[in-house]
This record gives C-alpha cells, structure tokens and sequence, in this order.
C-alpha cells in the first residue's frame, strides 16, 4: 500500500463527480496527469465518459490548493504546521467535551470521499468523540429516497442495474435531468426515447430528454404527490394491477387501493396544471409495458413530500409488479459519486455501517466489538438540526470534511450565523471555500486522484479508486487526517491503510461480507456482496429484503408551506437544478476549463413573463424571497412555464441560497430546493 507511483504509466480509478461512477483511464506522465480516456472494459461507462469525467481534471494540483494547514489568528486564517493544528485541535476539543460533553461536537463527512475514509469519520465521531451527531450530503439530496424505499421494500437503494436499460420496454423518468447530472446514463436514456421506445418525463422544466419522449408531464413544482396520485389513480380504476405480485410479495394494498380511488381527479388535475387525458395515456401506456424501469432525481426528493413521492414511486413498481428482474425497478440516480457508500458506512446519527440501528444498545454491541469502546446510544443530530443546536448554544463545535455548506445548504445566513456562534469548526479541504471564511482550522485534504480506497455507485456497485498521483505537498488524505486526530484523541486506530480498512468494513457490515480488495476485480462487485464473493445485480427478487413484504404507503398532497405562507407575497417558484459543465458548488469543476464554457449561472425566465417585466437575455434581474435576494443575469427561455423560474447554483458570486429557505422533507429533513417562492423585477443594481 506504500508503493510509489511510477511516473509514466496509465492507471485506472473511478470518476469523483456523479453517482454514475465512471472508471476511468488516466495517463499519467512525469507524475502529472496528462490526459483521462474510458478504459474499453468498463462495464459501468461502456467507453463513455461525460464533459465532467474526462476533462474537468486539471483542479487536483491547481494553484488555489491548501497546502499548509492554517489557523485563525486575530481573525485570519494564518499558515501553521500539521502538529500545531492537531496540538490546538486537540486541546479545544478536549476542553469542549470535558465542559459540555461529547454531544457538543458533531461531524459532516463526505460524499466526495472514500469509503474507507467515511467509515472513519463515523467511527471518530462514535468511538473517539463518543457522540451519534453524524451526517453527509445524503441529507441534502437523496435522504428521502433512502428513508421512502427503506418503509416500502426494506432497503434504500436501487434495486436494478444500469445496464437494465437494454432490457426494458419503457422508462419513466421523475425529476431527473440525467443528460446535465448523469450525463453517461442520461445519453443511454435518451439513446432508448430516440428509438421511439416509450418513455415518461415528469419534469417542471422541459429538460433535454424531455423533449425526446413520449410523453412530458409538465407539471408544477412541488406537486409530485398530486401527479402520482393521478397515475396510480387510472392505473387502478382502469388498468391491470398485477395482482399476482400483489397477493404474494406485499400488504396493504385493499386499504391503499381504496384511498387512490376516493382521490379528486378534478382538484388535482388544478393543482399540477397537467392535463388529465394526458396523465392517464401515460399511466395506463406505463402499465401496459412488460417490463418497465423509474428513474427519480432530486426533483422528487427535494421537496416537503420528497420521501411521500419516493414512496408512491415504489407503490407504482409494486402495483405494476415492475420489482425483482431484469428491466425493470425503482432507480434512484444518485448525486455524488460516493453519496450511497457515505450513507452505507453510517454516516447518518440513527444507523451506524451497514445500516443497523445506532440508537439500539444491543446492536451496539456488535459495533463495540470491532471499536473497542462504548458508543453513544444518544440522538444525533441530522445537519440542518446542527445548524439550530449551533444557533441555541448546544453544540460548541464541528467538524466539515470536504463540504461547502455555506454555498450549498439552505438559507446562507442562517448557516453563517451557525458556524459563526460556534467555539471550534475544523474544515477539510481541497480550496478555501465560502465554509472556510468561517473555519478556526483548515486541514489541506486531498483530491481522488491521490487517493486509494473504495467508492460504491448508485447501483450499488463497490469499485476500486487507485491513487494516480502523490499526495499534493503539504496535504493529506482525508483518512490519513481522521486516523492522525483519532490517535491524539487518545483513541488508537492503526496506521491508515486503506485496504486494511476495507477489510475491518466486511467484518462490520453484513452486504460488504464478501468484499475484499481483489476480489473487486476492475470492475466491482455490487452489493450485497456475499462471503462466496458474488455480487448482487437486482434486489428483492425473491422476496424483499429481511423477507418482509413489500409496503403500500398512501400519501395525500399537501401545499408546502414555503407557498402557503410565502405564496401570496412571492407569487413566482424558482426551482434550482445542475448544468453539464459544472458540479454542485463547483468548487472542483471552475478550476478546469469548464469555466470557460458556462461562465456563471443565469436565471431562465418564460418569454411572457419577461416581456411582463421588459427583461431581455443578459439583463440583471433581482430575485427576492422572504429570506433574501440576489442578481442574476436572466436567460429567456420556453424551457419553463409562466410563473416558473430556474436556475443553477454553480458560481459562489450570486450565493443562491441566501433566498432559499427553511422547509424540509417531513420525513428526512432533505431540503426543498425545488420549492422557492420568489418575486422578480428587472434589477437597479441595488
Ligand atoms: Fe463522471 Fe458522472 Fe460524467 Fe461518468 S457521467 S464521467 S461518473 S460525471
């Protein structure tokens, strides 16, 4: 594991950037990258890689790189050494633990991370620290697609495989935009609609592969529940059920059936402004497919009902009996390239790796075996909740590996006055960030080109990421830095060795039982990963996981309330979303030449409702909330409907969450990005 890398050769790894998990052949030449290809062999990409994949590479040894650890000073962050930091981390942790107790400190991980290093950074939380207050993005994007598929099949992930969309008869696709998020999967799908075969968008927007299908289901934002409703509304009262499925592999269905049945048609045909006719030509066409795959985005999951519609989602694979073979299924395309390992290795405060109960003493017992130490059955805070313990003076101090969440999370200044209040906040990271400005600590990480270890895809795929390059001078692997603070906590964790730590998860973590090093070959293994070594391509296809019957969960719409309070007063929803070039804060993605391509991100804006406010292209437009407001300039475009905006949030110079709000799932506390009531008007640059 110590072994050097030879300065010319061509090593394979996996893709940092989306959850499709790319693998990628990168040329490597007097140590540097030179340039990045599909390996040919790659089951995962096909020969494909994306805009993103193949050349937004050129960040990992940018200029803007931390190279020195830094500590605030009479408030600025001043260079130090790594042993002063640890030293000064130390010292105030300690103090903050001994006066306040363990549940004073809590710790973001990172989805943009390894495997191996999230379970460390739980296991630091739990073990060292001694406190549940652990999260990851997962909270931010697809928490409810986690929380939903768990209540209805016993498992939260995605129960098929990509390469299922060679064997499917139709796709229906809900707030998704995979051509700009996922954009190798995105060009399988539209490879499929351009074949004439049958396909189903569900999108405010009219999105890239929304103007390749079948149907494209319009709908307003934040009425996902309304729209599903209405689909499984027709699908039961005119449809074929397959009731066979039904009677053998779920519950609950006569009580559910009956609730969709006594639905409004007429009220919700108002509510999504979609057509009646048309949703049910593209429900009953859905349930005439003999086999048929869901596709869902966080255009379901980011909204007050995000886990409801997750649910419905599943309710609709069950009642057409699209569950348990090829082709067919309920496939969540996750966001970061590591968002479903981060959640599989327990960072979340109620389940510990592998997903066992971590509020449950008794199966604590099964952690505390392996850790050597009692943890903590106390509630932990998810990461909005962090943010108002910060605020009420509960929690002295945190701990970001590699997340911007003053750029990303909602409500900026909230989260600023957050960090602010705090006594400790110790960042990992790549680049000082908008988070960074608020840091007492920066600890220069490292990026997955120079790094060893695991990533887990959205189809549950556990693949090798091989370091390509050396460590960056001055900086460390994120695992090196969680194993170094644990040792000077007291706790002993031996030297970081990626695969050793790997080998510690398959001991932990039931579906990793069978996973070693090897045996993930160059193309992975899919989870559940048995001790004979077999990966697992298609979930529940005997029965669902830990035998259960498959669960009918009836939802009925409700109005958010960002619109019922804010509504009248804002009476325009802005819905935010991702473009090709850039990723997320785009804190990886502006220090490559995709910055050159889209430059910042402009609000698209209806032609009738521009005209309204005399806006042309490259106007500066002022979009207010009842939190905030900012400058975009605007983008004339049909791709929304009247009364509808979007927008990306890529470039920190506009800071888009400083107008987002405060409204959640009511199930998994994902934010609801989706949902913004604004107003507009041309701005006066004030
Ligand atoms: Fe990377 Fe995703 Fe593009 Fe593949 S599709 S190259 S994983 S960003």
């Amino acid at each position: 594991e110590s072994k050097s890398i030879n300065v010319d050769e061509k090593i394979r790894t996996v893709c940092s950037y989306c959850g499709v998990g790319c693998n990628l052949e990168v040329s490597v030449v007097s140590g540097k990258v030179k340039s990045i290809q599909a390996p040919i062999n790659a089951e995962v990409n096909e020969g494909h890689l994306c805009l993103k994949g193949r050349y937004a590479f050129s960040f990992y040894d940018h200029q803007d790189r931390i190279k020195t650890p830094l500590i605030r000073r009479n408030g600025v962050l001043e260079p130090t050494t790594w042993k002063e930091a640890y030293d000064f981390i130390t010292e105030k942790l300690t103090a903050i633990i001994q006066k306040n107790g363990p549940d004073a400190v809590a710790g973001v991980s990172s989805s943009r991370c390894t495997n191996e290093e999230n379970y460390l950074m739980q296991k630091f939380m739990r073990a060292a620290i001694g406190t549940n207050n652990i999260d990851c993005c997962a909270r931010v994007c697809h928490g409810p697609t986690a929380f939903g598929m768990q209540k209805a099949f016993g498992t939260g992930a995605a129960t098929n495989s990509i390469e299922d969309i060679k064997l499917t008869d139709c796709i229906m696709v809900i707030g998704s935009n995979p051509t700009n998020a996922h954009p190798v999967t995105g060009a399988k799908i539209k490879q499929f609609a351009m074949k004439g075969k049958t396909t189903i968008v569900i999108d405010p927007r009219k999105t890239e592969i929304a103007k390749y299908a079948t149907y494209h289901l319009q709908l307003r934002p934040g009425t996902n529940v309304a729209l599903l409703n209405m689909i499984l509304y027709y699908i039961i009262t005119e449809g074929y059920v397959s009731k066979g499925f039904i009677k053998h592999r779920t519950e609950g269905y006569e009580e559910f059936s009956e609730k969709i049945k006594g639905i409004d048609i007429a009220e919700m045909e108002k509510i999504t402004g979609v057509d009646r006719n048309l949703v049910r030509e593209a429900a009953l066409v859905f349930d005439k497919a003999p086999n048929a795959m869901l596709f869902h985005g966080l255009g379901v999951t980011e909204h007050s009902q995000g886990s409801h519609a997750v649910m419905l989602i599943a309710d609709l694979a069950m009642i057409t009996g699209n569950i348990g073979r090829r082709g067919v299924g309920v496939n969540p395309l996750r966001g970061q390239n590591n968002v479903q390992g981060a959640a599989d290795m327990g960072c979340q405060p109620n389940m510990g790796a592998g997903y066992m109960s971590a509020y449950d003493p008794e199966i604590n017992k099964h952690y505390e075996a392996f850790y050597e130490r009692k943890i903590p059955t106390s509630y932990g805070y998810k990461i909005p909740e962090m943010f108002d313990a910060a605020l009420d003076g509960k929690l002295k101090a945190m701990w970001i590996m590699g997340e911007d969440v003053v750029h990303t999370d909602p409500n900026t200044n909230k989260v600023i006055a957050a960090l602010e209040s705090l006594e400790l906040l110790v960042v990992q990271e790549l680049f000082l960030s908008e988070t960074t400005k608020h840091a007492t600590v920066v600890l220069p990480g490292a990026s997955f080109l120079e790094k060893t270890g695991t990533f887990t895809n959205g189809e549950r795929r556990i693949q090798q990421v091989n370091a390509v390059v050396e460590v960056l001078d001055g900086a460390k692997t994120d695992g090196q830095i969680l194993v170094d603070m644990m040792n000077k906590m007291g706790y002993y964790q031996a030297p970081y060795q990626p695969k050793a730590v790997l080998r510690e998860i398959s001991k932990i973590v039931p579906f990793f039982s069978g996973v070693t090093w090897e045996g993930l070959g160059i193309n992975g293994k899919q989870w559940p990963v048995k001790e004979d070594g077999l990966g697992t391509k298609i979930l529940h296809t005997e029965k669902f996981e830990g035998g259960i019957r498959g669960k009918f969960n009836f939802y009925d719409f409700k109005e958010t309330n960002e619109i019922v309070k804010n509504g009248k007063d804002f009476p325009y929803i802005l819905t935010t979303n991702r473009g090709l070039e850039h990723y997320n804060s785009g804190t990886m993605t502006r220090r490559t030449d995709n910055v050159k391509i889209l430059t910042e991100d402009h609000l698209k804006i209806n032609p009738i409702d521009a005209e309204k406010f005399s806006i042309k292209d490259e106007d500066l437009v002022c979009v207010m909330s009842a939190r905030g407001k900012v400058d975009m300039r605007a983008s004339v475009s049909d791709e929304v409907k009247p009364g509808i905006l979007s927008t990306t949030f890529h470039f920190p110079d506009v800071l888009l969450n400083l107008i987002t709000g405060n409204e959640h799932d009511c199930e998994a506390m994902c934010p609801e990005y989706k949902v913004v009531a604004v107003n507009i008007r041309k701005s006066k640059g004030d």
